[in-house]
């Protein structure tokens, strides 16, 4: 797929809106805990800093649902951004409002002005035509460059969109990373191809599990969703999550698999548990004997090798959800000891985003994975084969 290119935009002397993804996690004194989303758009941001314009930048944080809140301000966005580049960042006390007006009234060359919090605004969520309009006012020239919000058409990511030309709209040198190197991995993958999929539910990753299918040698499945294929083979899985509605798509992947010829491993083991809980009691058994009233909380330590045996020979792997609950330290370790080897192996190794992206990081083994996304819920709408509605303006060949 091949994207507008910011690199073809005459941007000197222009102002310039860049949609990026700021929504970084806080802990609970309100410091970014982790500013990998900040970081990644500094390549786009300095790019056009050297181009001589000027910068309208917008995101959006947390969930403040359309009203004007102080947990939400973009205050340490700003101030983090500001150490990063070295450069002065002026916060806007308002989207749309007089203070955002005058301030982008008033800028000039290489000024950076940060807008106050896009989902302060109701019509950023709804994709307001109106409110698109005004940030489109603002600018002589669009820049997406917020993958990880790319799959919502909001009025930032995709109303805006229509409001400029293809000489004046562009993906940012993050968001054209993401879509080529999810098009190549997918489109053509140095085989054998291997896909790790966990995390908590089948339904979430149906589509993406059957798009993936034709494409991959392999299919490793973990997490809660494992115990809805258990389960469809006849397993007793105790009180482990399960979606009953979902047993014979289950059983149609499986059965996929295996008209495609593509090796579908299923966890032999697991940790099982009496109850959702740190402190519960805990004790490994084979899948087949899960004791009555409780769950299956991570992969146990015989599909950990069983499935480092099965990766062992593969140059390409994409991981999208955790083997366990990882949050919890005690069902932690399946998915640990997987990251582990997948990140010491010469394969090419992505990592999809969201929760995936997190567990690694914890770890500390971010900087061993080929590619890491930012973005979980756009990178799963890419897997699962759509177009996502802020790119899809931005097309000028498809694949
Ligand atoms: P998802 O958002 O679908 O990728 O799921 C991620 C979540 O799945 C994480 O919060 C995990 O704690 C959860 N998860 C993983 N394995 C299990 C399991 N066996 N039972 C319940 N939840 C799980």
């Amino acid at each position: 797929m091949e994207l507008l290119n910011i690199k073809n935009l005459d941007l000197t002397n222009k102002k310039v809106f860049i949609r990026c993804d700021f929504n970084v996690p806080m802990d609970e004194f309100g410091n970014i805990s982790d500013d990998r989303r900040i970081r990644s758009a500094l390549t786009t941001l300095n790019y056009c800093l050297d181009q001589d314009c000027a910068i309208i930048l917008a995101s959006h944080l947390g969930r403040p649902k359309g009203e004007v809140n102080e947990k939400y301000s973009l205050a340490p966005i700003s101030r983090r951004l500001h150490h990063l580049l070295k450069h002065e960042v002026t916060l806007a006390s308002d989207v749309v409002g007089p203070d955002a007006m005058q301030k982008v009234k008033d800028m000039k060359c290489c000024d950076i002005i940060l807008l106050e919090n896009l989902r302060y605004e109701e019509g950023e969520t709804t994709n307001d035509t109106a409110l698109a309009n005004k940030l489109a006012d603002m600018a002589d020239i669009y820049i997406n460059d917020a993958f990880g919000v790319s799959h919502r058409a909001h009025a930032s990511v995709e109303g805006i969109t229509h409001f400029f030309d293809n000489d004046h709209k562009a993906a940012g040198f993050l968001l054209e990373r993401e879509i080529k190197f999810f098009g190549k991995l997918i489109n053509e993958p140095v085989r054998p191809f291997a896909a790790i999929v966990g995390g908590s539910k089948v339904s979430g990753k149906l589509e993406a599990l059957k798009n993936l299918l034709p494409k991959v040698d392999k299919i490793f499945i973990g997490g809660g969703m494992a115990f809805t294929f258990l389960k469809q083979m006849g397993y007793e899985i105790g009180v482990s999550l399960v979606e009953d509605d979902l047993l014979s798509d289950a059983q149609d992947v499986m059965d996929e698999a295996k008209r495609l010829g593509v090796k579908f491993y299923l966890p032999v083991d697991v940790v099982a548990a009496d109850k959702f809980s740190e402190d519960a009691i805990s004790k490994i058994v084979t899948s087949q004997e899960i004791p009555e009233n409780w769950m299956g909380l991570d992969i146990g330590p015989a599909t950990v090798r069983l499935y480092r045996e099965g990766l062992a020979d593969v140059q390409t792997v994409l991981w999208n959800g955790p083997m366990g609950v990882y949050e919890m330290e005690k069902f932690a370790r399946g998915s640990s000891k997987i990251a582990h080897f997948v990140a010491d192996s010469y394969a090419t190794t992505v990592v999809g985003g969201g929760d995936t992206a997190d567990l690694v990081q914890r770890i500390g083994l971010d900087d061993e994975m080929s590619f890491i996304s930012t973005g979980g819920g756009a990178s799963l709408e890419l897997l699962e084969g759509k177009i996502l509605p802020g790119v899809a303006q931005l097309i000028i060949k498809e694949d």
